[in-house]
């Protein structure tokens, strides 16, 4: 019998709180405002949730977190972090302090990979790559039920470094795509053209209009030409560095996450044409979309509080 995990999922604007009483399942508690300012007032925050909501628990239950921004592995400090109270603090550690008991974190893309790679569909696959397909591009990587934190807690970043062509021919006409200066500092990275807003810029590139991702999918869905120009632009410059990520870490399953992975019809197109440019011959979807569309952090930190790392 395993032993029960608090879970908690920090985002900028609130705590999910849980108790998970076995692997990969998680019962929500509630969620309160998160206090970004302040570390005093965040480790309180976390300290009456877990008074409140774990009272008959021993006091050496732990505590896994999933968490926006990098955790590095080296310093356990938070990188790329909207929450300005992490700054300067190793947030497993300093927390662990703080509340007496084990505590562990990592990123909600990383969270997503294990809560898929245990509990959702990609289940006894040996290497689980996950992707996030949301406002921008992330990932995440899972090789046998471990996740694999990477020198500098960067791992399956697959958007950045990926940098795009600029000019795509497509029905035998040649269209020049943009390239974009990126947060971290590069330019023409696929992390400002494969989300979302990506999406967005490329239809605003071709169109000089401003639609939403979710427009441009459904006018996709129903034969708009606009729409169909883009999302086909964006399906190749989407599935080239995928396919090549495919190559280099020959998973058996690639699960994607993020608000574009409810676009079914979408993610399919995007796996036909990753599994049309990669050397191995993969006979079944490769990628499809997860089970934890919402609510991965919270499952993936009831996963990692039991692995212990
Ligand atoms: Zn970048």
């Amino acid at each position: 019998m395993t032993s029960a995990v608090f879970c908690a999922d920090i985002g900028g604007s609130f705590i999910k709180f849980g108790i998970s009483r076995r692997s990969g399942e998680i019962e929500e508690c509630g969620k309160v405002p998160t206090p970004v300012a302040s570390w005093d007032d965040f480790v309180d925050a976390m300290q009456t949730l877990i008074t409140r909501y774990g009272a008959d628990l021993p006091s050496s239950t732990p505590l896994a977190i999933s968490t926006a921004g990098l955790v590095s592995p080296q310093t356990g400090e938070m990188l790329a972090t909207n929450i300005p109270a992490f700054t300067g603090h190793s947030l497993a550690k300093d927390l662990s302090a703080a509340l007496e008991r084990p505590v562990t974190a990592a990123n909600d893309a990383d969270c997503f990979a294990l809560a898929e790679a245990h509990a959702g569909n990609a289940q006894h696959h040996a290497v689980v790559a996950a992707i996030i397909l949301g406002t921008g591009v992330g990932g995440g990587l899972v090789i046998n039920g471990q996740l694999v934190r990477g020198h500098g807690g960067v791992t399956g970043e697959w958007g950045h470094g990926a940098i795009t062509r600029t000019a795509l021919t497509l029905n035998g006409e040649s269209y020049c795509i943009p390239r974009l200066t990126c947060g971290c500092g590069q330019t023409g990275c696929l992390d400002m053209l494969g989300g979302a807003r990506g999406m967005e810029r490329l239809h605003e590139h071709f169109h000089r209009q401003q639609n939403t991702s979710l427009e441009i999918v459904t006018g996709w869905l129903n034969g708009d030409t606009d729409a169909s120009l883009t999302v086909n632009a964006w399906l190749e410059l989407v599935a080239e560095p995928l396919a090549l990520l495919v190559n280099i870490l020959g998973p058996s399953r690639i699960v994607a996450g993020g608000g574009l992975a409810s676009a079914t019809e979408l993610i399919a197109a995007l796996d036909q044409k990753v599994r049309a440019g990669v050397l191995h011959t993969y006979t079944e979807p490769l990628l499809i979309p997860g089970k934890f569309l919402t609510g991965g952090g919270l499952v993936g930190a009831s996963v990692m509080g039991r692995l212990g790392s």
